[in-house]
């Protein structure tokens, strides 16, 4: 068995124990394989061992890997980085999901250029939720304003909410603020039809937000091995 192969496994291990200790089904739960910054081998690894959707930040290298693994069926990619304006075109046209809508005008954009010919573009509005001052994502107050607004938008459709909390180590502090989250989640569901995604966990706390409610982590190096560039500037 191969690196990646045995990381996958254990990954789903891992994801499976967590649903099952707080009694959810874990087919709910999505795994999201964040491959930024690794080859296409390791993509096309990960796709045999039965993987199908993958993460994205680097919306450059995220096309040229699109391109470079179109033979493989069902393969779904999720762009989950930071977004400029300047480059959502990219995003429109090439990806089945955008993680990280924060604004209108953004929206608006993918909106216009996602090609007629393609279904709706998935999209989630990211969430400031540990309310650094660095990080991307809306304050949870302007959620029900900009929700209102891209559910106006025919080519996108709005699957939930997405966010990336302040790194913690002790549990209880990663479920506190997961299930901040997964409050503001169950608050945007009962206003519209089609929000069943909460996009929430990483390699570090994947746990914890699959406990409060997440229907999707995003697990990077507990997969692919860590990363050996740290992440360009954005
Ligand atoms: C890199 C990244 C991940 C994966 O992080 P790991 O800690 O490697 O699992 C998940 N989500 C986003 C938005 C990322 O940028």
């Amino acid at each position: 068995m191969t690196f990646i192969q045995h990381n996958l496994q254990q990954v789903r291990q891992r994801l499976g124990a967590a649903a099952e200790n707080c009694g959810r089904d874990p087919q709910q739960i999505t795994l999201l394989a964040v491959s930024k910054t690794k080859p296409v081998s390791a993509i096309r690894e990960a796709w045999q061992a039965g993987q199908r959707c993958f993460g994205e930040n680097y919306v450059q290298e995220g096309v040229e890997k699109i391109a470079q693994t179109r033979d493989l069926p069902e393969a779904e990619w999720h762009f989950i980085g930071p977004l400029q304006s300047n480059k959502s075109r990219l995003v429109a046209e090439n990806f089945s999901w955008c993680h990280t809508i924060d604004r209108l005008k953004l929206a608006q954009r993918l909106n216009d250029q996602r090609p007629s010919h393609l279904p709706p573009l998935n999209v989630l509005i990211q969430v400031n939720i540990s309310d650094e001052q660095s990080k991307s994502g809306i304050s949870p107050h302007e959620i029900p304003a900009l929700a209102q607004q891209i559910a106006l938008l025919p080519q996108l459709k709005l699957r939930g909410l997405m966010a990336i909390p302040a790194p913690e180590t002790e549990y209880q502090a990663q479920l506190a603020v997961c299930r901040r989250m997964a409050e503001e989640f169950r608050t945007l569901s009962t206003a519209y039809s089609n929000i069943d995604t909460l996009s929430l966990g990483m390699s570090d706390d994947m746990e914890a937000a699959i406990e409060a409610g997440s229907t999707m982590v995003r697990v990077g190096s507990a997969i692919f091995g860590a990363r050996h560039y740290p992440p360009s500037s954005q």
